[in-house]
């Protein structure tokens, strides 16, 4: 029996079987708490909800039934998942989810929770979700996803069993742009060492020109900082970049997911939508607009990542490491840039980018995030010593 949910996911083998294990232990000894930990863009909800799928699923998780189709819509009503785009998952949010947690299925065999960031709680948060998984209701399967082990309690991780996901190689992505979406292999490559092995970074890279362009966009305004002015203007500028690439981002989101709900009900597209569906979309609307918020703050997150390669290639020139540069297309300027500046003074700028990416996570304006990192971007040209 082929089992399809678990095909996207990249790179993975052992935790799949890991957790195809677990299924297999269907119905009577389903572990009831799980923590997926793995770096961003490894996949960890995808892998949650393919976990999921696969624990709903009669065939564990043949891909096609509707049970499987549901979870993967992110509309089945046994399967909540909470997203949030705050900073703080709040005591609010997490009561409402351990009172659903006591709530019986109506079409699945398992209640299935699912939190992203969970490492986003506080203790006291924490402690509520801890009382539920000391006291394990049947049939109900708790999902937890963070970026290690540690950075959840040590209560909390006793009562889990952790599965760890690697970041796919650079080899690894290209290969499913090219099996998957039909990418060329050289453009599938390029896109993987530029989105710097993010799956889904990489694959709208490789299938959008305006992806590509914002990219090339961002390296040039960053490369042209010559001083405070130019700082300040260039921040804007970024920020615009991010905003642009937010919404390019969750409007294909958005449509994905619509469609892929309507599929999983068997409505045409063109079809008017028949009104028991009606609540469901609404529900699907309000989680698209909350998710808008963090899609800004993903904007500039890539931002980061993208000033990041520049200055580690910046640095292999420095040092003359043998390793390949990601950003090609401004080599000649990166060179020049080399012989001028000091390998002290990019890691500098390195730590300045981390530090830029710790106050957005606690909630400083994103404006003055990026005013404040241009700063250090500032590049006078190569003065004959
Ligand atoms: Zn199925």
């Amino acid at each position: 029996m082929s089992h399809p949910v678990w095909d996207e996911l990249l790179g993975q083998p052992e935790a799949i079987e890991q957790l195809q294990r677990a299924v297999a232990d269907k119905p009577d000894s389903v572990h009831h708490a799980w923590l997926f930990t793995g770096p961003a863009g490894s996949g960890r909800s995808n892998l949650a909800k393919s976990f999921a799928a696969a624990l709903q699923c009669a065939e564990d998780g043949c891909g096609q039934c509707q049970q499987c189709r549901l979870v993967q819509a992110d509309a089945h009503p046994d399967v909540s998942m909470l997203v949030t785009d705050r900073v703080v998952i709040s005591i609010e949010e997490v009561r409402d989810l351990v009172s659903r947690s006591s709530m019986s299925t109506t079409v699945g065999d398992y209640r299935v929770i699912i939190i992203e960031d969970a490492d986003r709680m506080a203790e006291r948060t924490s402690n509520v979700l801890l009382k539920a998984l000391e006291e394990p209701a049947e049939k109900v399967v708790w999902i937890l996803c963070a970026p290690s082990v540690s950075d959840l309690l040590p209560t909390i991780r006793s009562r889990t069993r952790n599965v760890n996901l690697r970041l796919p190689s650079i080899d690894e992505v290209a290969t499913l742009l090219v099996q998957r979406d039909g990418v060329a292999m050289d453009l599938a490559r390029k896109s993987a060492l530029l989105a710097q092995n993010h799956v889904g970074m990489a694959r709208r890279l490789a299938l959008s020109s305006d992806a590509r362009a914002r990219r090339s966009e961002t390296l040039r305004v960053l490369m042209s900082i010559s001083n405070l002015s130019s700082a300040m203007v260039a921040a804007e500028k970024l920020l615009g970049v991010a905003k642009r690439d937010a919404e390019a981002s969750s409007a294909e989101k958005d449509a994905q997911e619509k469609d892929s709900l309507l599929r999983a009900y068997g409505v045409a597209a063109d079809e008017k939508l028949p009104p028991n569906l009606r609540a469901q979309f609404k529900e699907l609307e309000e989680n698209q607009k909350r998710r808008a918020t963090r899609a800004l703050r993903d904007g500039i997150d890539r931002i980061f990542t993208d000033a990041e390669s520049i200055y580690r290639d910046l640095m292999a020139l420095q040092l003359a490491a043998e390793v390949e540069l990601v950003n090609t297309e401004i080599e000649a300027d990166l060179s020049q840039r080399a012989n001028g500046t000091s390998v002290e003074q990019t890691i500098a700028i390195l730590d300045a980018i981390n530090q830029a990416r710790q106050r957005l996570a606690s909630n400083v304006r994103d404006l003055l995030v990026l005013e404040a990192l241009c700063t250090n971007f500032i590049y006078r040209g190569n003065v004959a010593a």
